[in-house]
């Protein structure tokens, strides 16, 4: 989608670095981290928020992609959040699932 950032990274644009990608997303560090490690798990496919999702090959594939981004970043315990709606906290209308955590 054209003026959206994460398209724009999924494109390469921005040169931003991949933790890893996968056929149906790519996983890159949060700018703006709120946990030693905060990785954004992001669907190649633009879908604005979870509500507008309905493959559930996808929804599976991107929880897979959480748990190897986990454990590439050597990450035993963590954390995943999806924000909803902007009175959800979502800013970015590009749906991602937050990864946070500390290696232990
Ligand atoms: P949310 O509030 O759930 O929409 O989360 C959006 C997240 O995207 C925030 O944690 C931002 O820090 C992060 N973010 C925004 N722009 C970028 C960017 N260019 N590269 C990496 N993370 C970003």
């Amino acid at each position: 989608m054209e003026d959206c950032i994460f398209c724009k990274i999924i494109n390469g644009d921005f040169g931003t670095e991949f933790v890893l990608e996968n056929e149906y997303a790519v996983v890159f560090n949060d700018i703006n981290p709120k946990a030693p490690v905060h990785m954004l798990v992001v669907p190649r496919v633009h879908a604005a928020s979870l509500n507008e999702v309905e493959d559930k090959n996808l929804l599976g594939e991107l929880m897979m992609t959480v748990k190897q981004a986990a454990a590439k970043a050597g990450l035993k315990s963590y954390k995943t959040l999806i924000n909803t709606g902007k009175e959800a906290g979502q800013e970015v209308f590009h749906l991602h699932i937050h990864v946070m955590g500390e290696k232990k």
